[in-house]
């Protein structure tokens, strides 16, 4: 017992002892916790293999319970999945749900925050960490310790390494591509973690200060989710049109791939703005990025260039994208495309 609570009692200075455990604000879907959210529990692995993890699930109704027992079961490392019960949190409005934070930081006394950096985290976690009084990390890729990380900065050009030496919590949004769930050694759990309500009775009913929850809207697709998708077939401007970027979607649908896209793209109205790749738009890092009629901008690189294999189409021999590319072809994406359709076999 003592050992183990000796290797949870970790800090860079000798005269500083902190007792380690985890909150992860965690975002869930169809009664199953996201993938991205999963992933923080990966980076929370990664403070400590010691390290008491509790999730933090918000919302209200059956679905709500269905993503309690999905992380009550996700891995050993998961000591409490606390559930938030309250029509306040249906919808992913930062005031509520930093109040939460703040709220559960007060009873729980975590050393540590975390959340995936998705818009939701991304939007929650700023506004948590001020009414803590810490400051946050952001866009975290490395964990080499408690107290220290790695961020890139200037859009991926460079590497931060960072020493925490706030206080308690350490807030961070880490980045899910860089703790992918199968860095998790065995998943399974044969006791389920212990599920409890958050007690709301001293949560604020005042109104969600200067926000308000108008509608949300999303394209109904069978294609796979851009976070997860094992491979992305990406469109940028060189597609000319909306009616041309219906050929990467046919593509992807037969490969069963995820459809990206160039700002450039996303601007002109050829797709979706959700679809966007870069700096601005989702960072991705699937098993295969093939990239049609894109250019290779930094912003765009940012959100891709740590795919494992890339693949790009551009008629432009000197297009930066053939930089960070694995395979590369110069040629006409209006002749290749058309006859990878008919080569490729039907899904
Ligand atoms: P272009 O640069 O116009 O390239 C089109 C390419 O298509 C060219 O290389 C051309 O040779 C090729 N092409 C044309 N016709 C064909 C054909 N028939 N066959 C084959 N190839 C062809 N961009 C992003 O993508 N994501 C971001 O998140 C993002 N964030 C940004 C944030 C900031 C603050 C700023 C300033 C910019 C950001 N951008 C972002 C924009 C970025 O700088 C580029 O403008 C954009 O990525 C270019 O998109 P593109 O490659 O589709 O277009």
């Amino acid at each position: 017992v003592l050992g183990g609570l000796r290797k949870r009692l970790l800090s860079p200075y000798p005269f500083i002892r902190r007792l380690i455990s985890t909150l992860v604000l965690a975002e869930h879907e169809g009664g199953l916790v996201k993938p991205s959210s999963m992933s923080s529990v990966a980076a929370a692995r990664a403070i400590s293999e010691e390290n008491p993890i509790s999730i933090l699930l918000g919302g209200t109704g059956p679905t709500l319970q269905e993503a309690a027992s999905h992380a009550a079961s996700f891995h050993p490392s998961i000591s409490q999945v606390l559930i938030a019960d309250s029509e306040k949190l249906k919808h992913p409005l930062a005031e509520p749900w930093a109040d939460l934070i703040h709220l559960v930081q007060g009873k729980g006394g975590y050393s540590h925050i975390i959340a995936a950096s998705t818009s939701f985290g991304k939007n929650v976690m700023p506004r948590a960490a001020a009414l803590l009084d810490v400051s946050p990390i952001t866009d975290v890729t490395t964990i080499s310790g408690p107290q220290l990380f790695v961020r890139p900065i200037y859009a991926g050009n460079a590497l931060c390494t960072i020493r925490y030496a706030g206080s308690d919590p350490c807030m961070l949004t880490i980045r899910p591509t860089a703790f992918p769930l199968s860095s998790m050694t065995s998943g399974r759990v044969s006791d389920t973690a212990a599920i409890s309500q958050v007690d709301l009775s001293t949560f604020s009913e005042e109104s969600n200060g200067k926000s308000r929850w108008l509608n949300h809207t999303s394209q109904e697709t069978e294609c796979p989710d851009l976070g997860n998708a094992r491979i992305i077939i990406t469109g940028g401007r060189g597609l000319k049109n909306a009616e041309n970027f219906k050929l990467i979607e046919k593509l992807a649908h037969k490969l069963g791939a995820a459809v990206g896209a160039t700002r450039a793209a996303v601007d002109a109205g050829y797709c979706p703005n959700e679809l966007q790749v870069g700096q601005t738009g989702k960072i991705v890092a699937p098993e295969l990025y093939i990239a049609f009629g894109v250019s290779g901008a930094i912003q765009h690189l940012a959100g891709m260039k740590d795919s494992k294999t890339i693949v790009a189409v551009n008629k432009d021999e000197d297009a930066a994208i053939f930089q960070v590319a694995d395979y590369g072809l110069v040629g006409d994406l209006f002749q290749v495309i058309p006859e990878l359709l008919e080569k490729l076999p039907e899904k």
